[in-house]
């Protein structure tokens, strides 16, 4: 990380610290629970915390912030998915359709997880880790010849 990043990212925490700490910041947390009454994820469906979901943008004004969960302008999420959306993840949707209380937490990209996927699924992806394998060898194997060859013609000659 560039010091430049690191120095943000240490004032952001301390921010978001002091912010935490405030009266304000309760009120306002306090009337966004309000709008949730029944304590339900947005994303998962499970029932339990409900903690304010921002979207990376609001942290960019610490104002914005509080407001936007003042306004309910967050999503609703458990702690679970609103920790693993820091990381890029999302739930499984089928865990998700099926109500799992363990659900899984997936690549954007992904349409499912291990646990849900079907036994042709899983034959597919098994294959396909196979053959990417098998390029990668021959990716090599082709490098380390050019390698060898380069030394023979190059350097033993000296
Ligand atoms: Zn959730
Ligand atoms: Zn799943």
């Amino acid at each position: 990380m560039t010091p430049d990043l690191e120095y943000s990212h240490k004032v952001h925490r301390q921010n978001l610290q002091t912010i935490w700490g405030s009266r304000y910041w309760h009120e306002c947390r306090a009337v966004f629970l309000t709008h949730h009454p029944d304590n339900k994820c947005e994303r998962c469906g499970r029932v339990g915390v409900i903690v304010p979901g921002h979207k990376s943008e609001d942290y960019l004004d610490m104002a914005t912030y509080v407001l936007k969960v003042r306004e309910n302008k967050v999503q609703a999420l458990c702690p679970s998915c609103n920790r693993n959306e820091a990381k890029g993840k999302k739930p499984c949707p089928v865990c998700v359709q099926k109500g799992k209380e363990d659900v899984w937490y997936i690549p954007q990209h992904l349409e499912n997880c291990p646990d849900c996927r079907s036994e042709e699924e899983k034959v597919l992806s098994e294959q396909n880790g196979k053959e990417f394998k098998k390029f990668v060898r021959k990716v090599q194997d082709d490098q380390n010849k050019k390698r060898r060859k380069f030394y023979r013609e190059n350097v033993k000659k000296r």
